[in-house]
């Protein structure tokens, strides 16, 4: 791998307080060659999904870059005590395999769990993690996890109604979901959410979408 592309960013663990470093990938070095209908990205070369995990070698703390520094006094409480105390210091620093993002996404995942995050947030953990066993080529562990991220997504759906500025989106991966693993009665049922959506002449791409996994539905049949 081009090691030019990694480089490394120093964290303050937001747990235990102390400083470690991260490695990242430089934003000019992401090339995406292509996406699939769940939006699972695939790259020529690095991958900067595998360093989206912050993972603090002193406590175990773990979350997405993005949701590090979100935790209360209850989160940082819940970690101690269910984490650090059987920790043992192990350091995710450096090159990541599959293998070792796939325990980061995992410990992050546990994290976000005794945090008592959102279900979106659960969802985007699971959902990654089943792109992670995609790219092992492991598809019953993909299953296992894309209905992992399914159930977060119907459970946010049925339980977010404050925020319906992505609703269409949440529907769109839905029926995705639900037609990845099967289901296809349902997938069609959440496809046409999407389709008939209020805000539909706003989304284009999703109409499109939609309409492609409707339509590749009918020809299996
Ligand atoms: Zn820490």
């Amino acid at each position: 791998m081009d090691k030019e592309a990694l480089y490394t960013k120093e964290i303050k663990c937001p747990v235990c307080g102390r400083n470690f470093t991260s490695t990242r990938v430089r934003t000019s070095s992401i090339k995406v060659e292509t996406r699939d209908s769940d939006f699972c990205v695939h790259y020529k070369g690095v991958n900067p999904m595998l360093y989206d995990v912050y993972v603090c070698p002193h406590c175990g703390y773990a979350a997405l870059a993005d949701h590090f520094d979100k935790i209360d006094v209850e989160g940082k409480k819940a970690v101690l005590q269910n984490m650090t105390s059987s920790w043992t210091s192990r350091d995710y620093g450096g090159e990541r395999t599959l293998e070792q993002a796939l325990e980061c996404y995992k410990l992050a995942l546990l994290c976000a769990q005794l945090k008592h995050d959102k279900p979106s947030e659960l969802a985007t953990l699971c959902l990654r993690i089943a792109w992670l066993y995609r790219f092992s080529n492991d598809e019953q562990e993909e299953r296992r996890f894309l209905q992992a991220a399914l159930d977060e997504y119907i459970a946010a759906y049925e339980r977010q109604t404050d925020d319906n500025s992505n609703e269409m989106n949440l529907l769109y991966i839905i029926g995705e979901l639900c037609r990845r693993l099967g289901n296809a009665a349902q997938a069609v049922q959440w496809f046409s959410r999407v389709v008939n959506h209020k805000d539909r002449e706003d989304n284009p791409l999703l109409i499109s979408m939609a309409r492609e996994g409707w339509q590749s539905i009918k020809e299996m049949k």
